[in-house]
């Protein structure tokens, strides 16, 4: 039995086989898309945009094809297409959306669906892709029946190399940057909240406070002015970590005006079981974003 996990991005969950992993994501919630490839080649790319009023299916489809086909010229291969009348995607996945299958090759073979969901209105078009000989129609079937296109009332699920939380809908994400040894998420919340999320790894030592403390400073910029002070040590999430605040770098004021920012607060931990450090942090003193984005926070 293979062993699947999700990939979850601006309100798209998707289950896919443990080694495959998120490699491009682009876009909002409104519209977007992502990849997701296996060791060596991609394996899945999701793409949606909000429905216009009345548009049909077929606009859509017609859109999303001349992506491909774009795409193919330029890597000047001839895409052949398909559409497939026989729905692959059952149950669950056709609920409440008017759906199309369809299947292209070029000197990949891929089988896809584009839908368009009644509850939130948005198109989604995924696809599965395949090299060379293999084909699996089980596991086509398994992911693509997956995919779900809103988010639960309880919030986004972001699920994607190594970081998995869940976050209210008003939370944007504004920067990611994703690294074989770290991942990193920021997001912004009106008026004018930040909330910052990352991880890095694998540590060579267990790490200790000092160490944590510095971590928390390098999620920021290198040529930031902050300085991060631990203020004390606790367990987070069952692991041993410190709370730390970010203290006041020297005062710049143009025309003696003295700046005012938000300072930081927030948390660094390390797991062990994934010999990673953890730090969450955000720019609230009662730390309620720190606590309730940990609450729905997996490490491990
Ligand atoms: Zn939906
Ligand atoms: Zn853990």
């Amino acid at each position: 039995m293979r062993k699947y996990h999700t990939i979850g991005w601006q309100g798209i969950t998707v289950n896919v086989p443990e080694n495959w992993r998120l490699a491009y994501a682009r876009g909002t919630f409104k519209e977007g898309s992502l990849r997701v490839d296996d060791e060596q080649h991609p394996r899945l790319e999701v793409r949606w945009t909000k429905a216009k009023k009345n548009a049909g299916l077929t606009s859509a489809m017609k859109r999303f094809l001349a992506v491909l086909k774009r795409r193919a010229r330029k890597e000047g291969k001839k895409l052949q297409l398909s559409e497939s009348p026989q729905p692959f995607t059952t149950g669950s996945a056709v609920r409440n959306r008017e759906l199309q299958c369809f299947s292209w090759s070029t000197d990949v073979n891929a089988w896809g669906a584009i839908w368009r969901c009644r509850d939130c209105n948005r198109i989604v078009a995924a696809h599965v892709i395949f090299h060379g000989r293999n084909k699996n129609f089980t596991l086509v079937k398994q992911v693509l029946s997956s995919v779900k296109d809103h988010p639960s009332p309880k919030g986004i699920l972001w699920s994607a190399r190594g970081l998995r939380f869940r976050l209210p809908h008003e939370f944007k994400l504004r920067r990611r940057r994703f690294r074989t040894d770290s991942s990193k998420m920021e997001f912004r919340v009106k008026p004018r909240n930040r909330l910052i999320v990352a991880w890095k790894g694998p540590a060579k030592r267990e790490p200790d406070a000092a160490d944590l403390t510095r971590l928390a400073s390098r999620a920021f910029k290198k040529r930031s002015r902050r300085r991060f002070k631990t203020t004390k040590t606790e367990r987070v999430l069952s692991h041993d970590g410190i709370a730390f605040v970010e203290t006041k770098a020297k005062r710049r004021s143009r025309a003696g005006v003295p700046r005012t920012r938000k300072r930081f607060y927030g948390v660094a931990f390390f797991c062990p079981q994934r010999n990673r450090r953890f730090v969450i942090m955000a720019n609230d003193r009662r730390r309620t974003l720190v606590s309730e984005t940990l609450s729905h926070f997996k490490c491990h």
